[in-house]
């Protein structure tokens, strides 16, 4: 399951000269991460289309051209541009220390002068890519990324008529899904906002989780989902750092969808569900 840490090493701009790149590629390698190198004499676009296209962690930029100052913030900017300014980039090169100064500003992460070693570097990538993950611990950060988006929050409802009329009529929202999922003893409408959605729940028995909840507190927020790449990692994440668990394995959650929940004595009292849409 876990993966390696991908890194694609590229060299932007027009100098020849790659054996500094192929060496730092080759270390590493050597240092248990997955390296694609782009050759020489490639334009910015074209890294990061490969960046995205290889879904890497990290790119690994090396100038030797004087180049740096033009280069290197054209690929952040691009990264921005297509959404990927999550991936860590440092570079590499004889580059001045006012110019290192700079380029971190800019949003390099790091840049590795002559008389850094291949190992500063792996440790470097190892404690920094994916740090959105909110832990620098490193058998962590390797197992999930960072969820991206809320997919969804589901409220506890008592009336799912009169619920509707509040989200769809006043708010204005449009209901996009509705089901009843039998083994949960609930009826779910779903409320798309932006790339979000609301989930009514309303208990369709006396004895269902929905209604045992609402007898405890009342209706309102019931949990918060967060939409991840892959559930099973994420328990396997939140059983060794000893969460309590409310499923013990990823289970079907309608609507294309894995998900899992995480008891809220774990959560600071919000029952949180992992949500994977599993693509056909
Ligand atoms: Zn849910």
């Amino acid at each position: 399951m876990n993966r390696p840490i991908r890194v694609l090493v590229a060299k932007p701009g027009l100098d020849g000269h790659d054996r500094g790149a192929l060496i730092v590629a080759q270390g590493l390698r050597d240092a248990g991460m997955e390296v694609i190198y782009t050759g020489l004499r490639q334009t910015v676009a074209q890294i990061v289309s490969a960046a995205i296209d290889e879904d890497v962690d990290c790119i690994g930029l090396s100038s030797l051209s004087g180049a740096h100052m033009s280069l290197f913030p054209a690929i952040l900017a691009e990264l921005q541009k297509e959404g990927a300014n999550d991936i860590l980039v440092i570079g590499g090169g004889v580059i001045p220390p006012a110019d290192v100064r700079v380029l971190k500003e800019l949003g390099i992460a790091e840049i590795f002068t002559p008389g850094s070693t291949i190992e500063d570097m792996a440790a470097f990538i190892r404690s920094h890519v994916r740090k959105d993950a909110g832990t620098t611990d490193q058998a962590m950060t390797d197992l999930a990324r960072a969820p991206q988006v809320i997919d969804h929050i589901g409220l506890a409802v008592v009336s799912m008529e009169e619920t509707v009329r509040f989200y769809r009529d006043h708010l204005g929202l449009q209901v996009v899904h509705e089901e009843v999922i039998p083994d949960q003893q609930v009826r779910a409408v779903f409320l798309q906002i932006g790339d979000t959605h609301i989930e009514l729940l309303e208990s369709t028995s006396d004895q269902g989780p929905i209604a045992r909840f609402i007898a405890k507190r009342g209706p309102g927020v019931h949990h918060v989902a967060y939409r991840v790449d892959n559930v099973s990692q994420w328990l396997e994440r939140a059983r060794s750092a000893g969460l309590q668990l409310i499923d013990d394995a990823p289970r079907p959650g309608g609507q294309h969808k894995l998900i899992a929940f995480v008891h809220p004595a774990s959560a600071h009292g919000v029952l949180t569900e992992y949500c994977q849409i599993v693509k056909d």
